[in-house]
């Protein structure tokens, strides 16, 4: 891990196992730190404030549009999801990694304002195994799974944009192309530039 500040932005249809994989990442890099967005959206069971989303009231959401407090945002199936800008000058000031698991809009947002964010997208194998996927996960009505699926094309055609995908059929397989991306990212010359010139510094 490169330690200067690296931006990884990761989109996907729902149910495509994006917090699955991002849970995962972020275990096996200690240093990466995902961003909590804020969301209009009610809390699962077993999802907490603060932990998973700060989970707000549409007043306190426009409030913070209004104030411009948000790097991006997007209305997703329904609901209302931020970025806030707070979060990533943090992660920027103190030259930590950060990762992001925001949608097909918020993520088109970033690309014109943080030109070195990593974009990332993670495929299903088949639209049969999302509804499979999402209907297991037993968190969402028929008609919240009914409406992800039929957003999920328009998601899937903002592919071609970003710098990445991976298809999550095998967890492990793709778990592993996320790492390596990842790695690759910490090795890029710029995030080399101290390791130069430490041994040009040396003796
Ligand atoms: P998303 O965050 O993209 O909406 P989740 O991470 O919640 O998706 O995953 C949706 C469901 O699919 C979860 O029940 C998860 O355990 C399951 N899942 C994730 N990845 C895989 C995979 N590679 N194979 C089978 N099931 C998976
Ligand atoms: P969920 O309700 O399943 O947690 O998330 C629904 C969608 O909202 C996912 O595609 C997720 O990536 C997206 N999302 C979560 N946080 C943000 C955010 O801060 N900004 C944007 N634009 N999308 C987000």
């Amino acid at each position: 891990m490169a330690g200067e500040g690296n931006l990884f932005v990761i989109s996907a249809p729902s149910g495509a196992g994006k917090t699955t994989l991002c849970k995962e990442l972020i275990d096996f890099f200690p240093a990466l730190r995902q961003s909590i967005s804020y969301t209009t959206r009610p809390a699962r069971s077993g999802e907490k404030d603060g932990v998973d989303y700060h989970f707000v009231s549409p007043d306190t959401f426009v409030g913070m549009v209004e104030r411009g407090e948000f790097a991006e945002w997007a209305e997703v199936h329904g609901n209302k999801y931020g970025t806030a800008l707070a979060t990533l000058e943090d992660a920027s000031q103190q030259g930590v990694d950060i990762l992001l698991d925001i949608d097909c809009q918020g993520a088109a947002q970033l690309k014109k304002t943080c030109q070195h964010a990593v974009f990332i997208f993670i495929l299903p194998p088949s639209v049969e195994e999302l509804l499979r996927r999402l209907q297991g996960r037993q968190t969402d009505t028929p008609e919240v799974i009914q409406r992800r699926i039929d957003n999920a094309r328009g998601e899937i055609a903002q592919a071609p944009w970003y710098d990445f995908i991976v298809v999550n059929d095998d967890l492990h397989t793709a778990l592993n192309q996320l790492t390596s991306i990842v790695t690759a990212e910490g090795c890029r010359t710029k995030n080399q530039v101290k390791a130069i010139e430490r041994l040009l510094n040396e003796g």
